[in-house]
């Protein structure tokens, strides 16, 4: 078991964006009451009192979208300005990314991910579930903003769907050869979205890989912060390929993150709902930090045991209550 140290943070469950994989239609009737988010203060202290202390050092920040949580720049410096803060970085559909891309950075915000799911406009609007003007645009320009201003790495998450984009993979890993820009394919996975996954949503990484291989090759590589993903390059190209391949492999044993929701729920495994802890309601009744220290060490001591290794273990109904923008992916 790896040392857990890597917090991903939810700012907010809303978001721009109304991604079916995401977001399943419906799942907007249970937004988190504003009086329930955790406030700026009540994260700050969580991470530094809480998490630095049991050893955390690593930090994402995602959502619902991030880039919605009010004075997200302010928040950013707090958290990139810790000292034992060594890895703060973001994961955005990249919608609001453009105009505040320099002031992300200048807060200390060094590296990111942006969603991409289709370099077509049509398909992107389809999976985003928009209807009006067209979004495609305005998140490219969110990524260029993103590289000119220096990211590193920038990595372009792709989920990939049968008979929706996974058409488009060569085109996407074609983004690599030129441009140091982390192309990252995800198996979609069956969290709160039962419905869409009922006729195999996910294509197998391997399979993705052979269809590269076939085009151009493909050679073992590396990226700062590849976590989970297994990393790979085609030859001479500038960036990189990441496969993330929950569904066709178990990687719970290189597991070295948890997961912390808008309100306060700590996650311990994303396909967990069974072993979460609510941390805002105990900080909100007074609990001592010490005691809250306790209760996340405990969390981590069992980790290993409730992570989940076989599908559809980790709920008491076989149902997932939380989609995955409320658990921040
Ligand atoms: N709004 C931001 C975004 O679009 O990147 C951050 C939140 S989103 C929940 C974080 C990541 O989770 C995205 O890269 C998204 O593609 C991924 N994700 C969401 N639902 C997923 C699913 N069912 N299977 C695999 N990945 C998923």
């Amino acid at each position: 078991m790896n040392q857990v140290d890597y917090l991903r943070i939810s700012l907010v469950d809303r978001c721009n964006f109304r991604c079916h994989y995401c977001m399943p239609e419906g799942a907007e009737l249970d937004y988190i009451l504003k009086q329930n988010l955790l406030t700026n203060e009540e994260l700050l202290i969580l991470i530094k009192e809480v998490f630095i202390p049991v050893g955390f050092t690593r930090f994402r920040l995602t959502g619902g979208e991030p880039l919605l949580r009010p004075h997200v720049v302010e928040l950013v410096k707090r958290i990139a300005s810790l000292p034992e803060t060594q890895d703060l970085s973001m994961t955005t559909n990249g919608f609001l990314l453009a105009p505040i891309a320099q002031d992300l950075y200048n807060a200390g915000l060094r590296r990111i991910n942006i969603s991409l799911d289709s370099l077509e406009e049509d398909t992107f609007n389809q999976i985003i579930g928009n209807r009006g003007r067209s979004k495609w645009r305005q998140v490219w320009d969110g990524i260029q903003a993103a590289y000119n201003v220096g990211f590193d790495p920038l990595k372009l998450n792709v989920v990939v769907i049968p008979g929706v984009n996974d058409h488009e993979v060569l085109d996407l890993a074609a983004l690599t050869l030129d441009k140091q820009w982390h192309v990252r394919f995800i198996e979609f996975m069956p969290v709160g979205n039962g419905d869409l996954f009922g006729n195999k949503g996910w294509v197998a990484s391997e399979e993705l890989r052979q269809q590269i291989r076939a085009r151009w090759g493909l050679t073992e590589s590396q990226v700062r912060g590849n976590g989970p993903a297994d990393v790979f390059q085609i030859p001479g190209a500038k960036g990189t390929l990441g496969f993330i391949s929950q569904m066709s492999e178990c990687f719970c044993d290189k597991c070295n993150r948890v997961r912390l929701s808008a309100d306060g729920w700590l996650r311990p495994c994303l396909l967990n709902e069974t072993g979460q802890i609510d941390l805002k309601t105990a900080l909100r009744s007074g609990i001592s930090i010490t005691k809250l220290r306790e209760q996340l060490q405990e969390l981590l001591t069992v980790k290993s045991e409730i992570n989940f290794k076989q599908r559809y273990s980790g709920t008491a109904t076989g149902n997932y209550s939380r989609t995955m923008s409320q658990i921040g992916g």
